[in-house]
C-alpha cells in the first residue's frame, strides 16, 4: 500500500513537505522551513521516519521547499537527494550525501526508472529558475507534485502539465480563494506601469531572489526604461545555470535591449545627494530601480524607498508584504502599490489544471487558508494527515 504523509505545508504557509511510503521504498518531496511560526518551523518528521527517506525530491530552491534540509540531515537522513542542477547549485547547505541532478538522468516529460519500483518524470514550473514538477510512479501508483506552479511567468518557461493520470496529485492552491488569476495580475500591473512611462518620476521595485525580479525586467525592457538592477540580480541572471534551458527565449531576447544604468554609479549618486541634504538624484529620475530585498529590510533601499517617494515617485510591490515590514508600512503609508506577479494558483487555476488532467485525488498545497470544496475528489488535508493512495 501506498501512503501520503503531509509533513508540513497543507492548510498552512511554508515547512512544504509531503513523505511517500510504499511498502519497499519512502520518498520525501521537499523539505521547507516556516517562517511565520517560529515555534514550528521544521516538517513532522520524526527521526525514524527520517532514517528511511530513500530518495528526497526537491521541486525548488526556495526555503519553504528546501531550508529543513540540515533538519533532516540532523534526523538521520542519508538517502540520495534529486534536483535539477540550478537547485542543487542554491541550496542554503550543501548536501554531503548521494545526488543526483535531473539534467544527468532525464529531460522534461520522459519517463525514466530510479530504481526498482520507482519511476521519475518531470517538466519545469514556471515558477523560478531550476523549478520543477514530479510524477512519481512508486510501487504502481502515480503522485504527481506540481512544485510551484505557474504557467504565464514572462520570465520562467513552463512545461504545462497536460493528459497526465495520477492517482493522486498534491496541487499548488496558495493563492486560494483569491478572485484575480494570472492573466488579471498581469493586465493590472500592464496598465499600470503603461500610464507612467516614460517615467517622469523614479520607481522602486523590491522583488525577491530567483523570483519575480526576471517578470519585472522584462516589463521594463518591452516599454524601453532605463533600469538600476541591483548587483545581486545581475549576478543572479548571469550565473543561471543552463538558462537558454529554464528562461523563455523571448525573455532572453528582452534582456538585449534592456536599457540599464550602472548600480555603482546610482549608489555614488544617492550617497552624494543624502550628504547634501536632498532625497534623490536628479539625474535619476526617469529610472526603475530594482533591489533584491522585497519586504526592505536593508536600511539603504529604504532610504530609496523614502527617496522615490519625496520625488513623487512610487515604490511598486509585486508580492505578499509581511506585516511588519517595512514594504507594508509604505503601502499602508500609501508611498507604494501592490500588483501582484502570480508565482502560484488560485483555486480557479487549480481547477482548471484538473480539468486538463485525470487526477484521482486532488491535494491542495501551500495555501494558509482553511479551504473546503464540494468535489469530493479534492481532499482538503491538514499539515500531520495521512491519505491512502
Ligand atoms: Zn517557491
Ligand atoms: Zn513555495
Amino acid at each position: 500500500m501506498v501512503k501520503l504523509f503531509v509533513a508540513g505545508g497543507c492548510s498552512e504557509h511554508g515547512r512544504n513537505s509531503f513523505l511517500v511510503s510504499g511498502d519497499k521504498i519512502t520518498v520525501l518531496v521537499d523539505a521547507g522551513r516556516m517562517k511565520e511560526k517560529p515555534d514550528k518551523p521544521f516538517p513532522e518528521i520524526s527521526p525514524e521516519m527520517a532514517k528511511k527517506i530513500d530518495y528526497l525530491f526537491l521541486t525548488h530552491s526556495h526555503t519553504d521547499h528546501t531550508g529543513a534540509l540540515k533538519h533532516l540531515q540532523e534526523l538521520g537522513f542519508c538517502g540520495t537527494l534529486v534536483a535539477s542542477a540550478a537547485t542543487l547549485k542554491f541550496l542554503p547547505e550543501k548536501y554531503e550525501g548521494r545526488t543526483i541532478a535531473l539534467k544527468d538522468i532525464s529531460s522534461p516529460y520522459k519517463e525514466v526508472s530510479i530504481c526498482d519500483g520507482l519511476k521519475l518524470t518531470f517538466g519545469r514550473a514556471g515558477h523560478c529558475v531550476g523549478s520543477v514538477w514530479y510524477s512519481l510512479e512508486l510501487e504502481g501508483k502515480t503522485i504527481l507534485f506540481t512544485g510551484d506552479y505557474e504557467e504565464r511567468s514572462y520570465a520562467y518557461d513552463c512545461d504545462e502539465i497536460r493528459g497526465r493520470y495520477a492517482d493522486l496529485a498534491v496541487v499548488d492552491c496558495a493563492y486560494g480563494t483569491e478572485a484575480e488569476d494570472a492573466e488579471a495580475h498581469w493586465e493590472a500591473l500592464e496598465s499600470a506601469l503603461d500610464a507612467l512611462v516614460p517615467l517622469q518620476n523614479p520607481l522602486l521595485f523590491p522583488v525577491p531572489s530567483h523570483g519575480r525580479g526576471f517578470d519585472v525586467m522584462r516589463l521594463l525592457a518591452q516599454r524601453n526604461v532605463t533600469t538600476v538592477l541591483a548587483q545581486s540580480l545581475i549576478r543572479e541572471y548571469q550565473d543561471s545555470d543552463n538558462r537558454e534551458f529554464w528562461l523563455k527565449p523571448s525573455f532572453v531576447e528582452a534582456m538585449r535591449s534592456l536599457k540599464k544604468k550602472q548600480i555603482g554609479d546610482f549608489r555614488s549618486d544617492f550617497e552624494r545627494v543624502l550628504q547634501e541634504g536632498a532625497m534623490f538624484p536628479r539625474e535619476h529620475l526617469d529610472a526603475a530601480i530594482l533591489v533584491r530585498d522585497s519586504q526592505l529590510v536593508k536600511e539603504e533601499n529604504r532610504h530609496i524607498a523614502v527617496g522615490v517617494a519625496a520625488m513623487g515617485g512610487r515604490t511598486i510591490l509585486t508580492g505578499k508584504q509581511d506585516p511588519a515590514s517595512f514594504a507594508r508600512q509604505l503601502l499602508n503609508e500609501g508611498k507604494a502599490d501592490f500588483y501582484r506577479i502570480s508565482v502560484h494558483q488560485n483555486i480557479d487555476e487549480m481547477k482548471r489544471l484538473m480539468a486538463k488532467n485525470h487526477f484521482k485525488k486532488v491535494v491542495p498545497y501551500h495555501c494558509r487558508e482553511q479551504l473546503s470544496f464540494p468535489e469530493e475528489e479534492i481532499l482538503v488535508l491538514q499539515t500531520g494527515d495521512t491519505a491512502e493512495v
